[in-house]
């Protein structure tokens, strides 16, 4: 019996990787550059946002309105600095188990790993390259694509479907992440939830959002189970 086509989206920060705050060193810079408030963003805890959410919320509190060409500049700033920190970054490791679990994943057949960040898609690319990871993900659901986590999403699995040649009602679609927000987005998109207790989320907080299935690493044998399905 063939397996069941499956689109495996994975989260980026608290997930594959951490950047020991390059990401925000990042958007802080960007923030001071182009709207004069480099604290527009002290005290949000980022885990689960997206890039535009993340946006919408420092351009509130600088007082700015949140207007295309403001973002756009906003996210290409971000990207250069980015670039620039991510190199210096003494905290910047991929996470213990996530090579484990990629190994394991690229043996399924009829599966396609691909990605669901709020990261825009060059910003997610770049803290992938920095651990050599770029490449086990040939696409994606990115924070360019929405604002809104469940419809980035979906975007994913679209992407994810039309690479296995199948509609995407027909996919079996899971969502692996380490927030409360992914956990509330794969549940909206009506997917399977993998949440690992990697990034700033304990098992329980991960649980009460409504994740089954929470686990301590993505290598552990349970987790390359739930993965497969
Ligand atoms: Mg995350």
């Amino acid at each position: 019996m063939s397996r069941r086509p499956t689109v495996l989206l994975y989260d980026v920060d608290g997930t594959l990787l951490v950047t020991g705050g390059a990401g925000r060193r990042a958007m802080r810079r960007a923030f001071a550059e182009v709207v004069g408030h480099p604290d527009a963003l002290e005290g949000i805890h980022l885990g689960g946002m997206t890039d535009r959410l993340i946006l919408r919320h420092g351009l509130e509190i600088a007082g700015r309105p949140f207007e295309e060409t403001v973002v756009q500049e906003l996210i290409e700033r971000y990207l250069q600095y980015l670039v620039d920190e991510l190199p210096r970054s003494e905290g910047y490791r991929v996470i213990p188990g996530v090579l484990g679990s990629l190994d394991h994943v690229s043996t399924l057949e009829n599966t396609a790993v691909g990605l669901g960040t709020g990261n825009v898609e060059r910003g997610a690319r770049a803290k992938l390259r920095h651990g050599a990871l770029d490449e086990r993900f040939a696409f994606g659901g990115f924070g360019c694509d929405a604002e809104d986590r469940t419809e980035l999403l979906r975007r994913g699995a679209e992407r994810g479907a039309a690479i296995l040649g199948v509609p995407v009602d027909e996919v079996r679609v899971v969502i692996v992440g380490d927030t409360p927000r992914d956990v509330a987005a794969a549940r909206e998109l009506g997917a399977e939830i993998v949440a690992v207790a990697t990034g700033a989320f304990d098992a329980g907080a991960l649980r009460e959002a409504g994740a089954e299935r929470v686990f301590r690493r993505l290598d552990d044998a349970e987790a390359l189970e739930a993965l497969a399905g």
